[in-house]
This record gives structure tokens, sequence and C-alpha cells, in this order.
């Protein structure tokens, strides 16, 4: 067994404390990272909370890894000691499913395993990257292009590929008019990367407080939907419209800015059902969907198109005693625009 420091949470209530946790011996295609930074997720924070289903505590949060490699399996043959890696929302997958053989191994038929909080197929409880070291499948594990940073690289993870795999798939291009719903972590980095693409962007947030950076991250347009003129004036208009709000909103009122053939795609999820009006969809042969995260070579390609386009999150860098803080500051939105946490700072204390 390999002993890492980790920042753990012994109950829903917290707050984290530092412990030790045991990662597996290295089995023949296993890598042993030693992880620089990990991304704070909205997500971490409802799933050690038990907000989605029970969880077993202690529990190591962290989805969003960036480290390098240290040791290798006998069978490795995709990274080698020094690789800059990362890991991202699973650890693995049945790999023999229709859609794990499609690539699309976040929606593997068995169910994918989970970065924390899942068991995988050693029948161990998962702990994620608030932690000095994880041992990860190489097939699991994607290369980090020289060009971007490692504290930068660990939000691409899950922010980075939760907007990329919609926008992609649902054609976001030039000539295309695209709106995001909410400016916070996944967001920006929705605006980001549409622009990228060369769509027309539109940020569709509560109020206008951070219309500056909206419009200095890559958005065309920029909207209130506290102003009720803004659906009126907005009606019929977009192609796709990425909703990256997890909590209630007028879905209808929503529904009804797209055009023809267009796509509204959720990749939050309220805790509460949306009640979609079907009258909303039928006459403009609108479509309301989901998407999660993205496979790993989607994710790869992400992190390479990330490169070819100089995009990185705009990232606020914290200490490992900051992260209760960070936490609730997540929760009241007050982060531009992701946490963090230099995994240096983590000391056994
Ligand atoms: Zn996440
Ligand atoms: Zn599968």
């Amino acid at each position: 067994m390999i002993t890492a420091n980790a920042r753990a949470v012994f109950s829903p209530e917290g707050p984290f404390q530092p412990t030790t946790i045991e990662r597996r011996e290295l089995q023949p295609h296993d890598v042993l990272i030693e992880i620089k930074y990990a991304g704070i997720c909205h997500s971490d924070i409802h799933t050690a909370r038990g907000e989605w289903g029970p969880v077993q505590y202690p529990l190591v949060p962290g989805h969003e890894i960036a480290g390098i490699v240290r040791q290798v399996g006998s069978a490795v043959t995709k990274y080698a000691v020094g690789d800059r890696v990362g890991v991202g929302c699973m650890v693995d997958s049945c790999g023999e499913c229709e859609n794990c053989r499609k690539g699309e191994e976040q929606y593997c038929l068995n169910g994918h395993t989970g970065t924390y909080a899942a068991i995988d197929r050693y029948g161990q409880y998962t702990q994620g990257g608030y932690s000095t070291h994880i041992v990860v499948t190489e097939d699991f594990v994607v290369r980090i292009p020289d060009s971007i940073e490692l504290d930068v690289a660990a939000p691409l993870l899950c922010a980075g590929i939760t907007t990329y795999s919609p926008l992609r798939h649902w054609g976001a291009a030039p000539g295309k008019k695209v709106a995001v719903v909410g400016f916070g972590g996944l967001g920006h980095m929705a605006v980001k990367i549409a622009h990228a693409m060369g769509a027309e962007v539109t940020v569709l947030s509560q109020t206008l407080k951070k219309k500056e950076d909206g419009l200095r991250l890559g958005a065309d347009h920029y909207y209130a939907t506290s102003d009720p003129q803004t659906f009126e004036k907005l009606a019929g208009t977009f192609d796709l419209i990425v909703n990256t709000v997890s909590a209630q909103i007028d879905i209808n009122a929503y529904l009804s800015l797209l055009a023809l053939d267009g796509t509204l795609v959720n990749v939050g999820a309220p805790a509460e059902p949306l009640p979609v009006q079907v009258f909303s969809l039928i006459p403009h042969r609108r479509s309301f969907a989901g998407s999660m995260i993205g496979g790993i070579r989607e994710t790869q390609e992400m992190l390479d198109f990330c490169a070819e386009h100089s995009i990185t999150p705009e990232i606020e860098v914290i200490s490992a005693n900051q992260i209760d803080e960070a936490w609730e500051r997540v929760l009241a939105s007050d982060v531009r625009y992701r946490f963090v946490i230099d995994i240096s700072t983590m000391g056994k204390e």
C-alpha cells in the first residue's frame, strides 16, 4: 500500500481534517501520480454533504486532479515517470459495454467508477484528489499539454470537459448562436470554449455584476435574467443553450429563447424536477437535453484544444487549510471562477 496525506471530512457537516489514506499497490496498468493541484467543484460539496445520496466517511473529495507520474506498473505503455498528467471525474469503467467501446466511458452501461465516493473493481472505496497521491489505471489518465500550467489545468478535468463535450456534440461553430446560463466555474469555461469554437456567445446571468469579465473572457453579449425584457428581446434566438445552473430556473422561459431546431442542454442538475411544458418544445422542434462530463478520448481532445487556443480557467489558488472557507465561498457564489488547492501545502500536521 502507498500512504498519501489527505484532507477529509468525517461527517456531512465537516470540517476538513488532515488524515492519511492508503492507495493500492500498483497493478500492471496502474500509474502513481503525485498530485500538485486539485480543483474544487460544486459536486464535491453536494457529494460530501450527502445531498446526492449517502456516502462513507471519512471522505476525500476532488475530481479535478493535475500532477506528475512518479511510478508506473509493469505493463504501462502510455505514460512514463515524470509525465504531466490529469485525472477527472472517473477512474474506471467496464471497458466492454457498447458505450465504453465507443469511448463514452462516462455513460458506461455498468456504471463508471467515480474518482471519489464509489466502490472500485478491487472493492475499495475511492478517495479523490484532495490528497498528495493517487493510483489510477493508465486508460483513465490524460496528458496535460506542456503549455498549460498544472494549477490551471486542474479545473479543465471537470469544468472544462463538462462544457466542452456538449458544445462539440451540438455543434458550436461559426454562424451558431450559443447562450450560456450562469457565469460561474462551469459558465466561464463554456464562454471561453464556445468563443474559441467560433460561435457567437451570449451570457445569461442573474445580474450584470460580472458583465465586464464576461465580455473580456469571450462573450459577445451579456444579459441579466432578472430583467424580464431579456426574455422578450431574445425569444427564438439561440441554436444552443448550455445551462450550467443547478438551482431551479423557469425552464420554459429559457426554452422560449431557442431558435428552430435549437437545443437546451443541462450540465448542472437541480435536486427537484424541472416542469417542462411540452408546448415550449413542439412549435420550433426544440430539444431539451442533458450531458455529463465527457469520455477519456474527448477529455484529451479538450486539453489539446485548450492548449491550441490558449484557454485556461480563471483561478484562485488556496492552501489546504482554506478548503472549508473556500467551500463556503463556492456556496455563496463568491469565487472568480474556480478554487484550486495547492497540494504542496498539505503537510502531515
Ligand atoms: Zn466536478
Ligand atoms: Zn462500460
